[in-house]
């Protein structure tokens, strides 16, 4: 038989019952399931009907768990203990695919103008605290190539939901328990992200899958023998290492009887069950945590310059698609073919990357991004200098002068 984790909750009514009394256990294993202490660690009955365990049970009986792997939602199976269990299927989102982008695109041609141009380059001089602005001021400028290009983004918004098994301190309410129910499917429960596109997670129990138990790190006692004196409630003097003398003299921490009471449990050799907060009984419940994540792409068309694209992360262009739906198909009929390409592959990347998750909104742009490179003339020598984005910044790479100090 598989060693799956399973958590059997509830022995249902089995053919031989006429009670029909509702049996609880907790297992981490199928396995487990046959080697189930008898009673000792399960609360009673919520009928207040004896309990049993799966030891005490027909081998061919069917009983009812509910069943948690890591990578799959809890439910109900029906299965023997003498029987097999085959794991489910992985879940797989549903992929609706949106119609596909048929648009005609206007590709802008503006070059930027000589005041702009020149406006840029002071900015970028005055930034650098060692450039100074003459040359900005003085250059003669000369030609103007435009190196526009594109730049596609993809933001594709997933959910994902899992499942952990949480043992809390239970100090009385409610028990949302199995009685109530098989637990619904995880991806079946309606949450909503607090915002799109946002970072975001969300914890809850998932419904019917509580119970109270006694306490499995204290057996119920609400106390566990103190592991810094095994017990003992004194533990060895730090004062003199535990061998009651300091050089010459009595040691005065310990008496010289080489032990002091324990600091961690004060003498008396117990510390409070930190799993249950001495209560003795813990709720136990799965988990469902939902998280929201963004995941971004963006592809740039070469634009046959020497021009760094990094540098086109800071600024915006104008848009000429712009698209949100549940679940986007790729781009066609754009002029430049390296943006529908990147379109595609892009979105298959996103679908075979994200395939654990549920992909709950996509948006994607296409930007034209200005790119002009600037020739001038200062002080006869040659150089040039790029004007790039909407917001019209400057880079220039052999700016003349870089440092003021060498004016003189
Ligand atoms: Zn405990
Ligand atoms: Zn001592
Ligand atoms: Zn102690």
């Amino acid at each position: 038989m598989a060693n799956v984790p399973v958590c059997a909750r509830t022995l249902s009514p089995t053919p031989g019952d006429a009670q029909g009394n509702v049996y609880l256990l907790a297992v981490d294993s199928i396995s487990d399931l046959h080697s189930m202490p008898l009673d000792t660690e399960t609360p009673q009955g919520e009928d207040g009907s004896e309990l049993r365990t799966a030891g005490s049970l027909n081998q061919d009986a069917p009983i009812s768990v509910i069943i948690l792997n890591d990578d799959e939602s809890p439910r109900h199976e029906v299965l023997t203990l003498g029987g097999k269990f085959e794991p489910p299927s992985p879940y797989v989102p549903p992929y609706h695919s949106s119609a596909p982008v048929e648009q005609l695109f206007t590709i802008p041609t503006s070059l930027v103008s000589e005041d702009a141009a020149r406006q840029a380059l002071l900015e970028y001089a005055k930034k650098k605290c060692c450039y100074s602005s003459r040359p900005a001021q003085e250059m003669l400028l000369q030609d103007f190539h435009p190196f526009n290009t594109f730049r596609y983004r993809l933001d594709t918004f997933t959910e994902n939901r899992l499942c952990h098994w949480m043992t809390e301190p239970y100090y009385g309410g409610e028990v949302d328990g199995a009685g109530n129910g098989p637990p619904p499917n995880r991806w079946d429960i309606q949450v909503e992200p607090p915002h799109l596109f946002q970072k975001s997670k969300h914890r809850m129990p998932l419904p019917h899958t509580s119970s109270v138990e006694t306490c499995p790190h204290c057996f119920g006692r609400g106390r566990n023998i103190c592991g810094n004196c095994c017990g003992l409630g004194r533990s060895r003097c730090m004062s003199c290492g535990g061998s009651g003398r300091n050089t010459d003299h009595t040691c005065t921490a310990c008496g010289g009887s080489g032990r002091v009471r324990c600091s961690q449990c004060f003498g008396s050799g117990s510390q409070q069950c930190r799993a249950c907060h001495g209560q003795g009984i813990v709720i136990k419940y799965i988990r469902l945590t939902i998280k929201w994540k963004n995941h971004n792409s963006e592809f740039l068309a070469d634009h046959q310059s020497d021009f760094t694209t990094k540098r086109f992360k800071k600024v915006t262009g104008e848009i000429l698609l712009s698209d949100e739906q549940r679940t986007l198909s790729s781009v066609t009929n754009f002029p430049e073919p390296s943006i529908n390409e990147a379109s595609e592959r892009v979105l298959t990347e996103h679908h075979t990357m994200f395939a654990d998750c549920r992909i709950l909104r996509q948006r994607h742009t296409i930007e034209w991004l200005p790119l002009t490179k600037v020739d001038y003339t200062w002080k006869g020598a040659e150089y040039h200098y790029y004007v790039y984005g909407n917001e019209n910044r400057a880079y220039a790479k052999d700016y003349p002068r870089k440092c003021c100090c060498a004016i003189m």
